[in-house]
């Protein structure tokens, strides 16, 4: 398993080639943001960005998505994969916010979980990106490049993946690290035919090594 020490060094390598890395969702509040969360599911953000002016006119606060027709959100956002569990993950989701939230985003893990449609990841997007709170999102590029560079183990679950990460980086970098991780997974370490003979970790990455073997 890549140390902690490593792992620092690799992330260094990752903030020089990737500088400033942010998420590339659009939203103006916490509670925009959330929405766009749970729209991004196995959907890209350019798509989730298309659809989110429109459904934000549409529907500005938590009180009116909790009122609205399902049928009126998801003419907003059919563009969107899954989009009738969306529509009524959102409409539920905004219920709950004003019954038990005062029609407020929470700001703790467990609060924002027994909100219909969010599972850890969007939780974690959420309170790092709206409340600054130190939190480590994991998803399809984190958890391959984890395993690629054995900062996980092969079988590592989501949740063993973010304790990983948490345990090898410092506190205030973790949401910076995941954004970073983001891309260079969408950029360099991409799932079929990773850039390795252009990655700065391929030194220390054996993956890495026997991808650029196996191409001769
Ligand atoms: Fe990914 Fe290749 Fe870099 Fe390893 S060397 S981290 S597999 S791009």
């Amino acid at each position: 398993m890549l140390s902690k020490a490593k792992t620092q060094w690799a992330m260094h390598q990752l903030y020089k080639l990737i500088p400033d890395a942010q998420g590339a969702l659009v939203a103006d509040s916490p509670f925009q943001l959330l929405i766009a969360v749970m729209l991004s599911a196995q959907a890209t953000d350019v798509s989730v960005n298309k659809v989110t002016p429109q459904l934000f006119a549409d529907f500005p606060t938590p009180a009116s998505f909790a009122n609205a027709e399902i049928a009126n959100i998801e003419a907003d956002i059919h563009s969107i994969g899954l989009y009738h569990n969306k529509a009524k993950h959102i409409k539920t989701c905004c219920q709950q916010l004003m019954a038990d939230f005062g029609g407020e985003v929470p700001r703790t893990h467990a609060e924002l979980e027994q909100l219909a449609g969010v599972g850890r990841k969007t939780a974690n997007v959420v309170l790092g990106d709206a409340f600054n709170v130190p939190s480590f999102a994991v998803d399809t590029h984190v958890t391959r490049i984890a395993k690629r560079l054995k900062i996980s183990a092969q079988d590592a679950s989501v949740i063993q993946i973010e304790k990983d990460f948490q345990a090898k980086l410092t506190k205030k970098t973790w949401v910076q690290a995941h954004h970073t991780l983001i891309l260079f997974g969408r950029q360099v370490c991409t799932a079929r035919k990773p850039h390795c003979d252009e990655c700065p970790l391929l030194r220390i990455c054996q993956a890495g090594q026997q991808f650029l073997e196996d191409r001769g």
